[in-house]
């Protein structure tokens, strides 16, 4: 056991219900590359789970299918117990936070925050209240006024995620969202995340090839290797008992 995993004693949440993401022999290929190959996933409602991979072996593809930007060439995803494979972005109940977490620079923090329901046509006063909650939520209350390039890259990063959780989405997925930023501001935004998924309990699906990084968040993580989910299960098991020597090597045990 890693002291860097998940060690507190919070109950695990639990997978009787309907679950959060179900994924059912998932193939997408890119012409002869088998990008994602059969996979099969269950996560649990209010679960921080991970997709712990190299590059290439087809997280963010992964994560795409699940968003809704890419089909896949044959399998079933459900969501919340829907079945929403042929579906568009749109109408998957998802946001989707990147690495570059594009804010609009000519908007205040605010503003941003509150992007979604602006769209969605909700009204201004029941807009700034949620957008202070949000932002109540990731810890800039007081930042709603600025510009974003009044900000540093982790309180950019914070208000990405106030935004993507403004219309408290079923499902957020993650993808490599701290990859820009320097050792010690990442290791803040881990914590910071943590403590987010636990505050809001939405269900966080994170891609990272950050070893430690996954071991530390989750609840539970599937390991990949080119295409092929090789190893799901909670940070202590796959640890504790790698299934492949890839597993293996990759976690960085020797047995
Ligand atoms: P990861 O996120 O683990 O780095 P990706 O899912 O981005 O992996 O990529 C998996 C494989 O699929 C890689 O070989 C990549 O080059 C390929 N790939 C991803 N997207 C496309 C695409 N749109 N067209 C062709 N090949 C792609």
């Amino acid at each position: 056991m890693t002291e860097a995993a998940r060690t507190d004693d919070r109950p695990a949440p639990t997978s009787a219900a309907t679950p959060a993401v179900r994924l059912t022999a998932v193939t997408k290929e890119f012409g002869a590359l088998r990008a994602v190959d059969g996979a099969e996933l269950t996560i649990g409602e209010g679960e921080f789970f991970s997709l712990l991979g190299p590059s290439g072996s087809g997280k963010t593809t992964l994560l795409r299918l699940i968003a809704g930007f890419e089909r896949p060439t044959s399998g079933r995803i459900e969501l919340a117990g829907r079945e929403v494979t042929a579906l568009p972005p749109s109408r998957r109940d998802v946001h989707t936070v990147f690495q570059d977490y594009a804010l609009f620079p000519h908007m205040t923090v605010e503003q941003n925050v509150a992007y979604a329901l602006t769209v969605a046509g909700v009204r201004k006063p029941e807009r700034l209240a949620r957008a202070r909650a949000a932002l109540r939520t990731v810890r800039l209350d007081d930042h709603g006024p600025r510009r974003p390039d009044q900000l540093s890259g982790g309180q950019r990063q914070r208000v990405a995620l106030a935004r993507a959780l403004i219309d408290d989405p079923g499902l957020l997925l993650l993808d490599e969202p701290l990859g820009a930023l320097d050792l010690q501001l990442r290791q803040e935004m881990q914590r910071e995340l943590q403590r987010i998924q636990r505050a809001t309990g939405v269900t966080f699906l994170l891609v990272t090839h950050d070893q430690e990084e996954a071991l530390t968040l989750s609840d539970r993580l599937a390991v990949l290797d080119r295409g092929r989910i090789v190893q799901t299960g909670s940070p202590l098991e796959i640890y504790d008992r790698p299934a492949t020597a890839f597993v293996a090597g990759f976690i960085g045990t020797t047995n």
